[in-house]
């Protein structure tokens, strides 16, 4: 199942038609997905604990009892995530109202684009930096991995659907630059990634809008740096700022800016 995802997901990657939050820098290496033990009944249980114990003290500890015990306890805190990823995408397709409000604006634009829980996929992501990927066929990855709390990945499933969204509405060319900044400006700032500045209302910081706007810049620059059309940090800074005054104040589907 695990591998599954992973290996449908991959050689878009590598075929480069992908949105550039799957792209070729944040493959993961297939060697860190943890490996089912052989023997289940080995992680649970009186055996686990055991194990558990023979770990922490080292005695009788052999090297290969180590590794299998980390592979073993990763495997273990991955099937976790999984379960926990799945209960907060079940949660979020009923209770959300943006995820429900954008998913229903994708479908109204283009029925062909619609994102429902059945195309937004949880799985390990070894070595990605970020918490989610949009793909124009294949739909939503979730790295369970990276997700803090339902209301992270709330956040994270809205800046997937931004891109979605506009996907559907507009035709985006990912490899060009300027679509890719557009969307990244929108989705970070729609999705709520950038109101831990809210926090800063009634704080030391004045200009919370000036906030939230330097942290929706900072972070579609780096999304952009990811495209594998850009080459460098200023050339994806001297994008964003291009496109930043049209993009930003495109707040559709939205009224407003109001996560
Ligand atoms: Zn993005």
């Amino acid at each position: 199942m695990l591998d599954q995802i992973i290996i449908k997901f991959i050689p878009q990657v590598v075929s480069l038609k992908s949105h550039s939050d799957m792209s070729k820098n944040e493959l993961p290496p297939p060697d860190q997905i943890p490996q089912a033990p052989s023997d289940l009944s080995s992680i649970s249980g009186f055996e686990w604990w055991r194990r558990t114990l023979q770990y922490k003290t080292g005695l009788g500890l052999t090297p290969t009892d180590k590794t299998q015990y980390e592979n073993d306890l990763a495997y273990k805190l991955n099937e976790a995530n999984c379960q926990a990823c799945n209960e907060y995408k079940n949660w979020i397709f009923n209770y959300s109202p943006t995820v429900r409000f954008l998913t229903s604006e994708i479908t109204k634009v283009d029925p062909s684009k619609t994102i429902s829980r059945d195309n937004v996929h949880c799985d390990f992501c070894p070595d990605w930096t970020r918490a989610g990927g949009y793909h124009p066929e294949l739909g939503i990855l979730v790295c369970q991995n990276r997700i803090i709390n339902k209301f992270h990945m709330e956040d994270t499933l809205s800046h997937e659907l931004v891109h979605a969204y506009d996907d559907a509405k507009f035709q985006v060319d990912w490899m060009n630059l300027r679509h890719h900044a557009c969307s990244e400006i929108r989705a970070s700032s729609l999705s709520g990634e950038c109101r831990f500045w809210n926090q800063f209302k009634q704080g030391a910081i004045k200009n919370v809008s000036r906030g939230h706007q330097e942290c929706v810049k900072r972070r579609a620059v780096l999304s952009v740096m990811a495209n594998p059309n850009c080459k460098d940090k200023e050339m994806a800074e001297q994008v964003v700022n291009d496109v930043w005054g049209s993009c930003f104040n495109d707040t559709r589907p939205f009224e407003r800016i109001y996560r």
